[in-house]
């Protein structure tokens, strides 16, 4: 590709494509926007990167504040790092080091979920789904760590006792051991794009408090208002003790993550023998970063995200719930700006693609799922003309 530009991409040969994937999640305000780009250049005359090991900086500073008010839970305390994967790396270091401070060195173990997904460095994948293909090749080297049945209550059903039971046995066995849950609150992501009721959200915080197990929310796919909430526990009302988010965070304009925890877990760690919290990235607080994290925060807070997002979160409901009725379909997902059509087999994606390029749209399936997570600013005619061509396409090839 030679350019990217509000929501169209301009592929090398002149090619325009209306972009459903905000770059996975990233992109939220579209490309190139000129807000962002001043950001850039503004820090950039100043200083790129500095270390931030004895040195601070008022990109970071005002961003880590930036995120204390926004999370508006107990989450006071902000380590940044370069990537999502990197920051649940941190969260889970966090935990462990949390119960070792507390000599509970036993908890070092950790619980999570089927169909989850929290990145590719070794300790992310080990909390990943352990069948999943993008990781089973790594299992031999991988710690073993507890896992759950996936959440299976759908965000519009009753909430049935039943869907706990695989969690509660899980926590109820194995809390010795464990220092941490890890959960992608609402919206399970890379892992399968599945989505669950809050009340599943509630029940976990609650058995956390009962087993005495610190709780990890990675928002790193859905915050910043992905779901319709600024971020997905919102829609439960509970909060974690330790937070992870990214992607996003600026705007998908450079790499940065941040995991924020409450003062009980740093002050327990500050206060330990070792006294400081064992991690040092090099890029840890990148101002380029942060400059540009805080205008994206910025711009969306000024603009009417809530708003955008409902009106694209009617016309996925309106334009892809039908694709139900398919046979080759198993099922139509929509929360907020992420609409998920579930097929029972998996999709030929190098010919799908080629098919969502004629159509003049960017859409990128993966597995058995086809997928859009468009910018919070794309147009009417243009989510219908990505809309139009999944249903075009499906009906064709799939009927
Ligand atoms: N957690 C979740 C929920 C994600 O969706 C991702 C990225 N897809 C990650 C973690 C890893 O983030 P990164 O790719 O920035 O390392």
């Amino acid at each position: 590709m030679k350019a990217a530009k509000g929501r169209i991409i301009t592929l090398e040969n002149g090619t325009n494509l209306i972009d459903g994937m905000a770059s996975w999640w990233c992109a939220i305000h579209g490309y190139n926007h000129p807000r962002l780009n001043q950001a850039a250049t503004r820090q950039i005359e100043q200083f790129s990167h500095v270390m931030f090991g004895g040195l601070t900086h008022a990109p970071a500073t005002k961003l880590a504040e930036r995120l204390v008010n926004l999370t508006s839970c107990n989450l006071q305390k902000v380590f940044f790092s370069d990537s999502g994967s990197v920051s649940v790396e941190v969260a889970l270091k966090l935990a462990q080091q949390y119960w070792h401070s507390k000599k509970e060195t036993e908890k070092n173990k950790f619980i999570a979920f089927r169909n989850a997904y929290h990145g590719d460095t070794f300790a992310a994948m080990s909390v990943s789904d352990p069948n999943n293909s993008m990781h089973a090749l790594f299992s031999g080297t991988l710690p073993k760590q507890y896992f759950a049945d996936a959440p299976v209550c759908r965000n519009d059903s009753d909430w049935e006792e039943s869907c706990i039971k695989s969690f509660e046995r899980v926590i109820s066995k194995n809390h010795h051991r464990a220092a941490a849950v890890i959960i992608e609150p609402i919206l399970q992501g890379a892992g399968g794009m599945r989505v669950y009721c809050p009340e599943y959200l509630r029940q976990i915080k609650t058995l956390c408090s009962k087993y005495n197990v610190l709780l990890i929310f990675d928002e790193i796919a859905t915050g910043f208002g992905r779901t319709g909430a600024l971020f997905a526990y919102q829609h439960a009302e509970v909060a974690p003790d330790i937070l992870c988010l990214g992607k996003a965070l600026t705007g998908g304009y450079l790499s940065l993550a941040a995991t924020m925890c409450t003062k009980e877990v740093s002050e327990t760690i500050s206060n330990s023998k070792h006294g400081v919290f064992m991690h040092g990235p090099t890029f840890m607080g990148n101002p380029l970063a942060c400059s540009v994290a805080l205008e994206s925060i910025t711009l969306l807070l000024e603009s009417s995200w809530q708003n955008n997002i409902t009106t694209i979160e009617k016309h996925l409901t309106d334009n892809l719930l039908e694709l139900t009725e398919m046979e080759t379909v198993k099922e139509v997902r929509i929360i907020g700006a992420t609409g998920v059509v579930e097929m029972h087999e998996k999709i030929d994606v190098a010919k799908l693609q080629k098919l969502f390029v004629n159509e003049g749209v960017w859409v990128r399936p993966f597995s058995n799922l086809v997928y859009i997570m468009p910018a919070y600013t794309i147009s009417e005619s243009e989510i219908n003309q990505i809309t139009g061509a999944i249903k075009k396409i499906l009906y064709k090839e799939y009927k």
